[in-house]
């Protein structure tokens, strides 16, 4: 009875939707204003699946989900990444190098009405090299006449160029055809049940946090110097290192080793390499200065890590360095600006001194445990019958919502999909997520609730 309104396809389906693995990357890079946002909109279409609307979980977002033809993948966005602050060569590079590094393929988008530049040409080599399957978009072709336009870009070297109006959509369909060609069906950057290693770690956070710090306190300061003759370009670096009598992976750490201080490209670098090192990582061990005030900058970046699915640690640095008078202010500010991750271990540590080293590890295993819960039908529904007779759904123009049925569809991170009579508000799913943390912990882990509605 608890099914009602709903047969098995209806949650198969749906199980389908949620449950997915991790889902391949495509990346969408080019110059600026080649209309990259533009076509990236058209790709996720009205369609774009939000499984969730926590407010401040949806600003600053770098990959997004995506659908055509059945086929499932998340979609890099870098047209809204900031451009200008290297210089514009230096940051389509940077820019198209990380984001290929990402991805499992490519769509180079060139503006077919421009031609190429000289700049298109650099990108060109980076996709050489990387060895990632691309699909050439001519953009900007919007009617017939543009088609001529086209053909010139097959002098890239890319292959058939394919003329796409990202305005209009007028080719759109077909590129992407293209795209689920070459697409693997899942990442090759894999973190899944089968591929077993040493769990993965990304170690990220804004600029002098003490990144470098703490990962040569934990590493060994040797390993710098081999590190700096092997990585000659920005190729990320995965490192494996001991802690706490395991082995584990810290992903993309040439960055943080070659010790980019830059002052006018910090935020531009950091976001895209904790973009990398985040569609890698099992965890995240965001760092925060305690030294200074908490900034929007650190919210983003620990938004980018719960955005991504990860687990998540924070580990506030520093400690070292807190008297009465900053520390009390510190508290305050962690209730003001993180209460949406207070799910998340705590560890106050320091590079420096080496302050809590030995708290690392625990706080990670907390955090993969949680990640990896999962619920078994029958006691999620035993819960949730329990929760809506004592709290239903407020009653709205006349009608009362109703959750009928749930389920975890999946893990790492956990995934519920909810059956509901009706539209459940903002407001209630976050009740729901709190009774579920509540209840059954999920401590170190953001949590996916989606909602099907039978009206
Ligand atoms: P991005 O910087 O590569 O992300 O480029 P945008 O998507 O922001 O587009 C830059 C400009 O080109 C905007 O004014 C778009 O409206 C325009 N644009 C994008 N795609 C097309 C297209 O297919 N045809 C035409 N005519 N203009 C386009
Ligand atoms: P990154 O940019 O995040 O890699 O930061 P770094 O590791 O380069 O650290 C930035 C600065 O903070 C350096 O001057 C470090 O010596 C300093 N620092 C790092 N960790 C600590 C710490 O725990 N205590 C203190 N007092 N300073 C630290």
């Amino acid at each position: 009875a608890a099914q009602e309104g709903f047969d098995v396809e209806d949650i198969e389906g749906a199980l389908d939707e949620a449950g997915h693995g991790p889902l391949p990357v495509l990346a969408v890079v080019g110059r600026p204003n080649v209309g990259k946002s533009t076509l990236v909109n058209r790709i996720l279409g009205r369609r774009e699946a939000v499984v969730e609307d926590r407010p401040g979980v949806t600003r600053d977002r770098v990959t997004y989900e995506a659908e055509w033809a059945g086929r499932r993948f998340k979609v890099v966005d870098t047209g809204g990444w900031e451009q200008d602050v290297l210089g514009i060569d230096a940051s389509v590079a940077a820019q198209a190098e990380f984001a290929i590094e990402a991805a499992d393929a490519v769509v180079f988008v060139v503006d077919a009405s421009v031609g190429a530049t000289d700049t298109d040409e650099a990108v060109v080599k980076l996709l050489r090299r990387a060895g990632k399957p691309v699909v050439l978009c001519a953009n900007k072709v919007d009617g017939p006449s543009g088609e001529a336009d086209a053909a010139m870009l097959w002098s890239l070297g890319l292959g058939e160029p394919h003329p796409v109006s990202a305005l209009h959509g007028r080719g759109t369909g077909d590129m992407l055809d293209e795209v689920l060609k070459v697409l693997p069906d899942a990442p090759a950057q894999t973190f899944g049940a089968g591929v077993g290693g040493p769990r993965r770690i990304a170690l990220i956070g804004r600029p002098n946090v003490g990144k470098s710090s703490l990962l040569n306190k934990i590493a060994g300061e040797e390993r710098v110097v081999v590190n700096e003759i092997a990585g000659t370009t920005r190729d990320p670096v995965d490192e494996r290192i001991e802690l706490g009598g395991q082995t584990w992976t810290f992903v993309d750490t040439a960055g943080i080793r070659r010790r980019v201080h830059l002052t006018e490209g910090a935020d531009y670098y950091a976001s895209l390499r904790t973009a990398a090192a985040l569609e890698k990582a099992e965890v995240a061990v965001v760092l925060i200065d305690v030294s200074e005030p908490i900034s929007v900058q650190d919210t983003r970046i620990i938004t980018m890590a719960v955005e991504a699915g990860r687990a998540l640690v924070l580990a506030y640095n520093k400690w070292d360095t807190l008297d009465e008078e900053r520390r009390f202010y510190l508290e305050r500010e962690i209730e003001r600006d993180l209460v949406q991750t207070q799910w998340a271990p705590r560890v106050n540590i320091s590079a420096r001194t080496g302050r809590h080293m030995e708290k690392l590890v625990p706080a990670i295993e907390t955090a993969l445990a949680g990640w990896e819960t999962r619920v078994p039908t029958g006691r999620l529904n035993a819960f949730l019958g329990e929760l809506v007779a004592s709290h239903p759904h407020p009653v709205r123009g006349g009608k009362q919502p109703r959750i009928l049925f749930g389920t975890q569809a999946g893990t790492r991170p956990p995934r519920f999909v909810l059956f509901a009579s009706g539209f459940l508000e903002a407001g209630y799913r976050r009740f729901i997520e709190r009774r579920l943390r509540e209840e059954f912990g999920f401590e170190g882990t953001p949590i996916q609730i989606s909602v099907r509605v039978r009206e």
